[in-house]
């Protein structure tokens, strides 16, 4: 697998490249000076240059003395060897009655390695001392009055130059003065891995104690590093044995990694001296002009964007931006799809739960939907003009795709005509779903539990697709978080839309033309009429009372014409909007004040009544990415009780149920699984089992895409990311070898996916198989389940999706 020569690299602060400089220098030892350093022949003495001219090559770069600087596996392990001996140095004062100095300071926005090695060695040691954090101001910068206020007993004080998220550097002369109004007693780290090669420092004229530095953050291989202590400073090692580097760390030295360092020192040396690009590296200069060409890049995009720093106080190399209305998660998805390489400000990895924040941005003080909706672009000194140029337009492309699915509005910079959206929508937050029905045709909405957390994406969606919302629904009275109806239509109103009033505390409307009504099997229920974009075809919202979970519990059913004979003058039931009545695997409980598992009997009866078993159901709840599941496969779920609900008629098949369903219910209040055959099962509105993540799936294993196809050529082909994704991916001819093409059927989406399949099962009995892409391998795994829970055995997931396979 190569790297895509189009790909745009801006993650230069997680990780960069090896320039050809060093790739050259690790040739060369690996292949000719491979001697052990500490042999005392030829090639020993020969390896021995090398380490010793990297060594010098650095210290003339940093400004200190060679003896100063000791070669580690990276940063983490220099941060590990710095704080090991400024806390065995304290041990050491302790234990000569000289117990003045026990604070550990760090800066509250350090990276994480700083602040775990302080807890991590102060434990190992006994806890003798005490960490504590020091205020940051909202430019990201040391509160250099907290700072003073604490340093009268602090043995360790830990700052960094730059910061990896934002960027910002902090005035290392002003910290040191207020440091060294105390002595040399204060020892004084400075985490320098981001500064190195973008802030002149010169480190015998300041007094830092301890910096380490890491190669891979500046074109050297990972597992490479140095920390340079001041001569005099405590230092005891950690590593003993060979005696390595003056005894400080033994093991045998990453020869071919120092000699990368080697070579990267030795160009930025020239680099110092030069106003020109030199070798690999190009100049201060260009990494300003840069920085200014997609700063303003994404204002033109993002019109809203903004930026977490201020330029007078950050590198040239990085850029922390939020858009209000997106999470980091849209944003990397589609940067990713556009082909830019760039990271969350923070820890993210789920779309499922609480967004992830940013510890350095909540110091900073800056609001939640700006920690949650970080975003780092990062270059260095090997990224080229060309890859920036890319870049701009990359990010235009990108902006111009979140419009036309509606997940952002368009800026007036883009007259972008989104498509109409025409079936179901399926939002989350916190493994709970809000449900938006649309008919495209009259442009009419429903939107079904709405959760706070979600509330711009609801208005954004609704503006985008200039909807009239007939009704904003909740399904009952949630147990587990408020309903943000009324906030939503007090939204809604503020930008225009009007939402027709109801008397009813769950949102069904009173007046409104669509409203009518429908005879099911000899009973007349409320509905909404909807026209599809399907030319004259029509579909209702029915509403069917369900109590059981709680009293005032209601469901939805979905229903259209059917399609053919004999149900083609029928209603049938596409989906159930059922709330917590029914999770997939299992029953919403009944242990509320409110919840009846009699009256629960009597809902699961009269729903078998009305659905049939490809009815699709889709609760309030997803807690399993399941999606939806279906009337048919929750009957046949052997851990389910709907199965023992249907089939108790009488007396004492029902007093069975209600003492089964009291005994689940009473274990998942006690957080325990249901069925020890049910383990990991969670709780919360209801049982779920499971059981999806245990089945086996139809994978093709990286790389066996192209054998694949040609052994199946009526294979459909199916990309489950969102559609501004799916847009922005230009090479599909290349990936699938131009013979076959490429439907969008985006997880959001996949409940009209799975209804469609169900009915084409139904009415062909077999389906064609079907091979589900995404970008790793993890969305299109839980699209392949989800069928397979449903009985659809012919899907397929690629493992690695186009990660791995491009
Ligand atoms: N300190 C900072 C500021 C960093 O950005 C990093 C890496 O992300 C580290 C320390 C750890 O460096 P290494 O990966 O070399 O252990």
């Amino acid at each position: 697998m190569q790297r895509d020569p189009q790909e745009i690299y801006l993650d230069c602060n997680a990780t960069t490249h090896v320039i050809p400089e060093a790739r050259r220098a690790v040739q060369q030892v690996m292949e000719d000076q491979f001697g052990n350093p500490s042999s005392s022949h030829l090639a020993g003495i020969r390896a021995k240059s090398v380490l010793e001219e990297t060594r010098a090559a650095a210290a003339r770069y940093l400004g200190v003395r060679p003896d100063s600087l000791i070669f580690t596996s990276g940063a983490t392990e220099g941060i590990q060897l710095a704080v090991f001996s400024a806390l065995i140095e304290g041990v050491s004062r302790i234990r000569s009655g000289d117990a003045s100095r026990t604070v550990l300071l760090y800066g509250a926005t350090e990276h994480k390695a700083v602040p775990e090695a302080l807890r991590h060695w102060n434990q190992v040691l006994g806890n003798l001392f005490e960490v504590r954090a020091v205020r940051v101001d909202s430019d990201g910068r040391i509160d250099t009055s907290d700072l003073s206020n604490q340093l009268s007993t602090a043995l360790l004080v830990c700052t960094m130059a730059a910061n990896n998220e934002t960027g910002v550097f902090q005035d290392l002369q002003a910290l040191e003065r207020i440091i060294r109004s105390h002595g040399n007693s204060v020892l004084w780290l400075v985490d320098s891995v981001q500064a190195l090669g973008k802030l002149p420092i010169h480190y015998s004229q300041v007094s830092i104690d301890y910096a380490p530095f890491s190669g891979h953050k500046l074109y050297a291989p990972k597992g490479t590093g140095l920390l340079y202590v001041r001569p005099g400073t405590p230092i005891t090692p950690m590593n003993v044995g060979g005696g390595q580097e003056k005894g400080l760390r033994s093991g045998t030295e990453n020869l071919p990694g120092v000699a990368a360092m080697g070579a990267v020192f030795r160009l930025l040396e020239q680099q110092k001296e030069s106003s020109q690009r030199v070798g690999s590296f190009c100049s201060e200069a260009e990494l300003f002009e840069y920085r200014s060409l997609l700063k303003n890049a994404l204002l033109s995009a993002f019109p809203s964007a903004k930026f977490a720093s201020r330029d007078e106080v950050s590198i040239p190399t990085t850029l922390n931006f939020a858009v209000p209305g997106l999470t980091s998660r849209d944003l990397l998805d589609v940067f990713d799809a556009a082909g830019v390489r760039v990271s969350a400000g923070s820890a993210c990895n789920s779309n499922i739960g609480k967004a992830p924040r940013s510890h350095v941005l909540d110091a900073m003080g800056l609001d939640p939907w700006r920690s949650e909706g970080a975003v780092r672009l990062s270059w260095g000194l090997a990224t080229s003009q060309e890859e920036i140029q890319r870049a701009i337009q990359a990010i235009h492309r990108a902006s111009r795709a979140l419009s036309s699915s509606c997940i952002r509005v368009s800026s007036d910079a883009f007259q972008e005509t989104s498509r109409a959206f025409d079936g179901v929508l399926q939002l989350r937050a916190g493994g709970a779903n809000t449900w938006i029905l649309v008919g495209a045709k009259a442009s009419q909405c429903v939107i079904i539990d709405p959760l706070p957390e979600l509330t711009d994406r609801l208005i954004q969606f609704v503006t985008c697709q200039k909807l009239e919302v007939l009704g904003v629904l909740d399904t009952h009275s949630h147990a587990d978080h408020e309903s943000s109806r009324s906030f939503l239509i007090q939204e809604l109103s503020r930008v225009g839309f009007e939402v027709p009033s109801t008397p009813n505390l769950l949102g069904w409307p009173e007046n409104h033309s669509a409203l009518t009504s429908i005879e099911i099997r000899g009973r007349t229920y409320p509905a909404l009429r909807f026209e599809t974009s399907n030319e004259g075809a029509l579909r209702w919202l029915v509403q069917v009372p369900t109590p059981g979970h709680t009293s005032d519990s209601q469901s939805y059913l979905w229903m259209s014409r059917g399609s053919t004979y004999p149900t083609f003058d029928l209603l049938e039931v596409d989906a159930l909007f059922c709330g917590d009545l029914i999770l997939a695997g299992g029953l919403g409980r009944t242990d509320f004040l409110s919840s009846d598992s009699e009256a629960m009997i009597s809902s699961l009866q009269l729903l078998d009544h009305l659905l049939s078993d490809r009815t699709v159901v889709c609760p309030a709840h997803d807690y399993e990415n399941t999606f939806a599941t279906s009337w048919g496969a929750e009957k046949s779920s052997p851990q389910s009780l709907l199965r023992p609900a249907l089939i108790a008629l009488d007396r004492d098949s029902q007093a069975r149920f209600v003492n089964e369903k009291k005994r689940v219910d009473q274990n998942l209040s006690a957080g325990v699984c249901v069925n020890p055959k049910d383990s990991g099962a969670q709780v919360l509105c209801g049982v779920v089992s499971a059981v999806s993540a245990s089945l086996q799936v139809n994978q093709i294993a990286s790389g066996g895409l192209p054998a694949f196809l040609r052994k199946t050529p009526s294979v459909r082909v199916i990309d489950v990311r969102e559609p501004h994704e799916h847009e922005l991916m230009q090479n599909w001819d290349s990936f699938l070898g131009g013979s076959h093409s490429v439907l969008n059927v985006p997880l959001s989406r996949f409940v009209n996916f799975s209804s469609e399949i169900l009915k084409e099962l139904q009415e062909q009995g077999e389906l064609p198989p079907m091979v589900f892409l995404c970008r790793s391998g993890n969305r299109s795994l839980q699209a392949v389940r989800s069928l397979q829970r449903l009985g659809v055995s012919s899907a397929w997931t690629l493992e690695g999706g186009f990660a791995l396979n491009t």
